[in-house]
């Protein structure tokens, strides 16, 4: 079986035109004998005589290094963007920082466990909440809530929402239109272009990919937004490391490389797992009779790296995860090894065979043979 979507195999130019730019942004600013790659600043005081503007003061408000982060995130996203010590921080800087008491929410019931957040957390301040799965995400309209929060494609169940057409009732309603991106990157998706109000993500994953460092970030193209968010940072403190910030822009020079050998593998072995008579079931978006395949065609550059199928039972699922010479058995994804977890580890509302796989940047074919094997393995 072959992918019907040779369009979503090539990204359009405009990413590539971004890439290129994002190798050679801090050029300009360059001054002869200075280091071409990122000095990284590790300071919390910096020389301030005279009037406080206009310049680094203290390592709480600022430093070098995150702005040089902020400055290539931002190019990806065509917007400002504020760095955060960890993806949760990012989405803790967008509740806490924009919403208030009497405020209530829409967040999805299928993806990442924001819902946690809200419930221990923000609902003790007053703020109420509502989910909804994915999927039907448009169904029931967007009335009353100040805060819209969608993840999509929402991990692991991989199904996807509109992100113009909620953008748009959100909006027609009053209220801000979140977008938890990180399951594709700005190479992936673009959800302010398609309308929403803030893109945020766990540059943990993908963008900085080397599975050694936690970062988020917040974009938005709305001034008083960025202000906000800035302004949740520097008061609260939740500012992320100089170094961390280092080794993420060391990452994400590398990120359109990786992220396209990702989804090639992921396109490559979607449809040979399909066809393997250990998969009881398949969820990927670039499979033609994916039920997010139409809409992923639409909204989506690429169709991803995360696969999710089901395997017999639990025991099937954890074996071939350890048998499998090319899989790391841990969390999280977007990183250059393959990983996968069975998620009923992590409380998700799955079946008890049912594997997420994080495709990494081995090369494809290698990859699936190590996959294929370990399929075989399991006996009938
Ligand atoms: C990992 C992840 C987060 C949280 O990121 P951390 O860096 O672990 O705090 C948020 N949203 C999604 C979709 C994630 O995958």
């Amino acid at each position: 079986m072959s992918l019907s979507s040779k369009d979503r195999s090539s990204p359009n130019r405009s990413s590539k035109a971004r890439a290129a730019g994002l190798a050679h942004l801090h050029d300009k600013g360059l001054k002869r004998g200075d280091a071409i790659p990122l000095p990284l600043t590790m300071a919390s005081i910096f020389h301030s005589p005279g009037d406080s503007t206009g310049f680094h003061q203290y390592g709480r408000f600022s430093n070098p290094t995150w702005t040089a982060v902020e400055d290539m995130l931002g190019h990806l996203e065509d917007a400002p963007c504020v760095g955060f010590p960890s993806g949760m921080a990012a989405i803790s800087a967008v509740l806490f920082g924009l919403v208030k008491a009497g405020d209530r929410i829409l967040l999805s019931s299928d993806g990442y466990p924001t819902t946690r957040l809200v419930a221990e957390r923000l609902r003790t301040f007053g703020v109420d909440f509502d989910v909804r799965p994915t999927a039907s995400f448009l169904d029931g309209g967007f009335d009353g809530y100040r805060l819209v929060y969608a993840e999509t494609p929402a991990n692991p169940g991989l199904d996807i929402c509109d992100i113009a057409a909620v953008a748009k009732a959100v909006h027609v309603a009053g209220g801000l239109f979140v977008v938890d991106n990180t399951t594709m990157t700005p190479f992936g998706q673009r959800p302010l272009d398609l309308g929403a109000d803030i893109v945020l993500a766990a540059d943990t994953k993908a963008p900085n990919g080397h599975s050694d460092v936690l970062f988020g970030h917040v974009a938005s193209r709305d001034p008083e937004i960025v202000t906000a968010i800035q302004d949740w940072r520097k008061t609260t403190g939740s500012i992320p490391s100089p170094f961390d910030a280092w080794l993420l822009h060391r990452g994400l020079e590398t990120l359109e490389l990786r992220f396209e050998r990702m989804c090639d593998n992921a396109e490559l072995i979607a449809p040979r797992l399909k066809a393997h008579p250990a998969v009881r079931s398949i969820r990927f978006p670039g499979l033609p009779d994916d039920p997010s395949h139409n809409l992923a065609r639409v909204q989506m550059e690429r169709f991803g790296f995360l696969i999710s199928f089901v395997l017999d039972s639990e025991e099937k699922a954890e074996d071939f995860i350890q048998g499998c010479a090319l899989i790391h058995s841990a969390t999280s994804f977007g990183g250059v090894h393959t990983c996968a977890e069975r998620r009923t580890k992590r409380g998700d509302a799955v079946p008890p065979g049912f594997v997420r796989l994080a495709v990494g940047c081995e090369p494809g074919e290698e990859l699936w043979q190590a996959i294929e094997a370990a399929l075989d393995d399991l006996g009938g």
